[in-house]
């Protein structure tokens, strides 16, 4: 047997160490998160993605009901970009998820650096990384923006979230022909 290896990437840092862009898209995400319909978990999410070809935002939160089917944040945010635009790539993502009780403040204090180990960044679930994937057009570059409960800042290439893909390329999709301008 042979051994494949892959390096996997991802930085923290301040929010006020990001780019306007990064900071306006979790800015959004966080307003998306206050809309979330969560009495079942109790977990209020939300999501903002910035649209590639019209640099628009386009946010989403948690929708949960009773037969247990909802929709998450990030499903949600894609979904409302593809209903506004059709087909079309993400650039970025970010997302903000914390129990209904917590008040996420962006701007707050960092006072504990607590994420040394990859495994600590903020991920989406197996779930939403596969609906993500789909709007990325093939591009494992498309960042992935989260807040650490220490109030640090996550970012990693979709194609260190999910190494190994299953994407429409697999099945001869190819976005960029859909996609409408
Ligand atoms: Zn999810």
């Amino acid at each position: 047997m042979r051994t494949l290896e892959i390096t996997l990437r991802a930085e923290v840092g301040l929010f006020r160490e990001l780019s306007r862009l990064e900071q306006d898209l979790l800015r959004a995400a966080a307003e998306a998160r206050l809309q979330a319909q969560a009495p079942y978990s109790g977990y209020w999410v939300g999501a903002a993605v910035v649209n590639a070809a019209h640099d628009t935002l386009h946010v989403g939160c948690n929708v949960e009901n009773v037969a247990y089917c909802g929709i998450h944040a990030e499903d949600n945010a894609i979904t409302n970009m593809v209903c506004q635009l059709g087909p079309s790539k993400i650039q970025m993502l970010a997302f903000l998820a914390a129990s209904a009780s917590v008040e996420i403040n962006l701007e707050t204090q960092v006072y504990e650096s607590v994420a040394n180990r990859f495994e600590q960044i903020g991920c989406p679930c197996g779930q939403c990384l596969q609906k993500i994937w789909e709007n990325c057009f093939n591009d494992p570059t498309v960042m992935i923006l989260s807040r650490l409960p220490n109030g640090e800042i996550s970012r990693a290439p979709i194609g260190s979230l999910l190494p190994v893909r299953f994407g429409p390329e697999t099945l001869g999709i190819d976005y960029a022909k859909l996609a409408r301008k």
